[in-house]
């Protein structure tokens, strides 16, 4: 890692024209801190998250590439236990120096449309992304498994480590129906 450097932030000219690879493993110290900076309560690291990112310039825009690795935990938002969500993702983005010709709407639009972000000074910060994109990947209603069946609405138990017994599951007539057939 380049000296002086804290995560994933670099000055213009510590980028080269040739393609190349930097990678930061951010602590799950770290971790928790980004996420506190920004509010976000509802997931923790459950190891430290990996970020490798490739980096070309030309003149004053440069390009990335980047994969985010790691494990977070959240909670179901059905049965509200605990549980892992392996991260593994990628993104791209395009960093262009911040003029002051553009006008706000314009650069919101672009920053849209192109994935591209704006960079002010000589220093290009790409700490945030890393806390973006990691956020984005956490689903809005997340679930332990696809058929989680959560908590009963009555005594609260945890439907997934079996039934309770407030409510016996109704017997099918279709299926009652064919036991009466059976001699
Ligand atoms: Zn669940
Ligand atoms: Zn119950």
């Amino acid at each position: 890692m380049l000296k002086g450097v804290r995560g994933l932030k670099f000055r213009l000219q510590e980028i080269p024209r040739e393609e190349k690879e930097f990678v930061h493993v951010y602590g799950i110290s770290e971790v928790i801190q980004a996420l506190q900076e920004r509010d976000v309560k509802e997931i923790h690291p459950l190891e430290p998250i990996e970020a490798r990112v490739r980096l070309i310039r030309s003149e004053k825009q440069v390009f990335s590439r980047g994969l985010i690795r790691g494990k977070m935990e959240t909670t179901c938002s059905r049965c509200l236990g605990p549980f892992a969500i392996p991260i593994k993702l990628e993104f791209q983005q395009a960093f262009l120096p911040r003029t002051k010709a553009l006008n706000l709407e314009e650069l919101e639009l672009s920053a849209d449309d192109l994935d591209t972000s704006y960079y002010s000074g000589d220093t290009l910060d790409l700490n945030p992304i890393i806390w973006d994109e990691l956020i984005l990947e956490i689903p809005f209603i997340p679930l332990c498994r696809e058929d989680c069946r959560g908590l009963c609405p009555m005594c609260g138990a945890n439907l997934n480590e079996g039934e309770c017994l407030c409510s016996p599951p109704p017997a099918d007539s279709r299926w009652e129906a064919l036991r009466q057939l059976k001699p």
